[in-house]
Order: C-alpha cells, then structure tokens, then sequence
C-alpha cells in the first residue's frame, strides 16, 4: 500500500469503505489502544476482567446510559446487549411478539428483509404488505400501496437496506400495530422518534462498533410472551430480568461501543451525525449522477445516505478501479458479491475527507478512462 498519510489520522489508517463490519472512528480505535494493557489502573484489559465486576458493571450501565441519551429512551422500553448478530433477530422477533396470533405484515425492500422474511415464515404466516422484488429493489412505494393487515401481530421493516442502498426517510406509520425495524446499517445515524417502535434491533458491526454485539430496544409492555416451547435465552423478558447478563456478555464488543456511544455524543449526538451524513451522501451522489460515466440505480427519494452502491458504464473497468482506489488508501469499495458493482458505506466514522479523496480519485479515474 503506497497512500500518503493524511493530517489528524492515526498512522497507516486507510479509509474503509467496508458496508460491515466497518470503519471505527480513530479517536475510539486510539483509546482503545491506550486502554487495552491496564483499563484505569485495573491492571489488566476489558477483556480480562469479569463481567460481574464493578469496573465492567460501570462499562456496562455507562454505554446503557449514553445509548439511552443518544436515542431518548425512556424507561417504558428495555435496552439489551446481546449476541447472534442481526441475523438472531430475524427468529427472536416473532418468537417474542407474535403472542398468540399467526400472521405478521413483512416491507421486503431489499436483501436484508428478505432474508428475515425467510425466518419469519418458519415461524408464522407472512403478509407482503410491501414487496420491491419483482423490480430490483429500487425504491419504496407510497404508503397507498402499502397492504398492510390489521390484524398483524407486528410489522416489520428494515430502515436501511445495506445491499441495495434504499432507505426509509421517514418511519412508517402502521397504526397501532407494534413496528418492528432492522436498523442495522442507519442506527445512531439521524434522530428517531423511538415511541414509534415496538422493537428496534441492529447488529454492532456497521454504525457502533465491532461485530459479535446485537443492541436490541424493546417496549416493555411488550415482553413476556414469548412463543411456548421456546429457549428462555431467546426471551426478550429474561434478558431485561438479568441485565443482559444472564450468561457471559460479549464485554469488549460491548465495551467499544461505549466508547462510539460516547464519541457520537461528543460530536454532537445524532443530530450532528444526520447533518453530516446528509453533506458526505450529497456529495458522492452529485458526483454520480453529475457524471455519465458512473450510475446508481436506486430512486432519488428513497436513497441510501449510509450505502451507495455505483456502476461504471464500462463493467470491464470494474477491477481497475478497485485495484487504483485500494492503491490510493481507498478500500472495500466492491458491491456486495449478489449485486456486483461498487458500493462506499459512509457511516458515521467516515468524515466528509474520506468521501471528499473517494469523490477526488472517481473523477480522476473517469478523465483517465
Ligand atoms: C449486516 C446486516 C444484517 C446481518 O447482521 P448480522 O449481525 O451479521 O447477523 C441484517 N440486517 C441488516 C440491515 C444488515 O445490514
């Protein structure tokens, strides 16, 4: 790798494109660092200690508190820190709130929900309220089109699908059926007006930390009625009982994400991630479509600000330009093996620079070509 460094950054650092597990920011990768041998004196690292310890029990409500802060979460919901990633979700959701009904309304908007409408349909009967497939996933309908069953145990959506690069700009309104929504890919990444949800749950990797980390917000009201016959660890209620620690939590996962938890809020929290967000996202998407050269195929309105997924008029181009970007510092930038292509993931710890050299070495790249 030849890249030059770059003014403020830790030594050697690139900028990650990668949609997951992806980008930390340097600041929560150099305290990590500094911390890693003797965390405040204990002696030994986070990974080292138990997690009934009052250093890691301070962790742990610490990085709860701050989560809380960020999202506004009252005390009417619980926040759960657990493992088996997104994909764990897809099973625990029904499992928890079906509570005796046997049909849930399902957005299949992209990769992500159609693999969790896949698990749901081991579980129950699944209703398509909204269904892009046919089309490629492109874009979202309005909410007309929208067939959703009130008589649904829940409605599930996912905010950002991360493969397709379409996203919801605004929380859909189902009435007062529970929502349920995979924030993976957007979580932390702009306000939401969390008494919306019934259940939110994100895997770590992509906007919070490392992978091996699920944060799961569920209403309380909800809790406790969880499918018969089922594993008590996959009971929402038993987690909230034992504080996320019924068994070994997945401390230093955990306790990276404090550290992001507390980088956000001293950025200026989610608002300050969203106006950013919005101006790294604009940037890139004018680029694209200013040129003729590169292409993304997904509906102006219902556009990623966290994955965009781009084409290069000529395909055969395609491992040039991954081999020239990687040269330049500017990695992880291949599109998803399902869907080929180009795709920069610009979450929260990509600064408006990293987009900025990314945006620099497409146009250059397209003069050369
Ligand atoms: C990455 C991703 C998942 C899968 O997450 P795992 O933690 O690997 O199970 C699910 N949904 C979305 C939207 C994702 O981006």
């Amino acid at each position: 790798m030849t890249h030059s460094p770059v003014s403020g950054r830790l030594a050697g650092r690139v900028w990650n494109f990668s949609a997951g597990p992806s980008a930390l920011p340097d600041a929560v990768i150099e305290q990590a660092r500094d911390e890693l041998p003797n965390w405040r004196d204990s002696g030994m690292s986070v990974m080292e200690m138990s997690h009934r310890s009052t250093g890691f029990i301070d962790i742990a409500s610490r990085a709860e508190s701050d989560f809380r802060r960020l999202l506004n979460i009252g005390d009417d919901y619980a926040v759960l820190f657990l493992q088996g990633g997104a994909t764990l979700q897809f099973a625990m959701a029904p499992l928890n709130l079906l509570s005796g009904k046997r049909n849930a309304d399902y957005f299949r908007t992209g990769m992500w929900s159609e693999k969790a409408v896949t698990e749901a349909e081991r579980l129950c009967q699944v209703n398509l309220a909204v269904d892009t497939k046919a089309t490629g996933y492109r874009d979202l309908p309005d909410p007309d089109h929208w067939q959703l069953n009130a008589d649904a145990a829940f409605v599930h959506y996912t905010s950002n699908e991360t493969i397709h690069g379409v996203q919801f700009h605004n929380t859909p309104d189902v009435g007062a059926v529970p929502l349920v929504a995979d924030m993976s890919s957007d979580i932390l990444s702009r306000p939401v007006d969390i008494r919306r949800f019934g259940l939110i749950y994100a895997g770590a990797q992509k906007n919070m930390g490392p992978a091996g980390l699920t944060v799961v917000v569920v209403r309380r009201d909800l809790l406790g009625k969880l499918a018969p016959g089922v594993p008590s660890m996959l009971d929402y209620a038993v987690h909230d009982k034992a504080g996320s620690m019924v068994n070994t939590p997945p401390t230093l996962a955990w306790y990276l994400a404090g550290l992001v938890f507390d980088w956000v809020l001293q950025q200026g929290g989610v608002e300050e991630m969203d106006r950013r967000n919005r101006m790294k996202a604009d940037l890139l998407y004018s680029a694209i479509d200013a040129s003729s050269f590169y292409a993304n195929p997904v509906a102006p309105a219902d556009r990623s600000l966290m994955n965009i997924p781009f084409t290069i008029a000529k395909p055969e181009l395609e491992s040039a330009f991954l081999e020239r970007a990687d040269a330049e510092g500017l990695v992880n930038l291949a599109g998803h093996r399902a869907v080929g292509g180009m795709r920069a993931s610009i979450y929260n710890a990509m600064p408006l620079e990293g987009v900025q050299m990314l945006v620099d070495f497409m146009k250059e790249f397209e003069r050369k070509h």
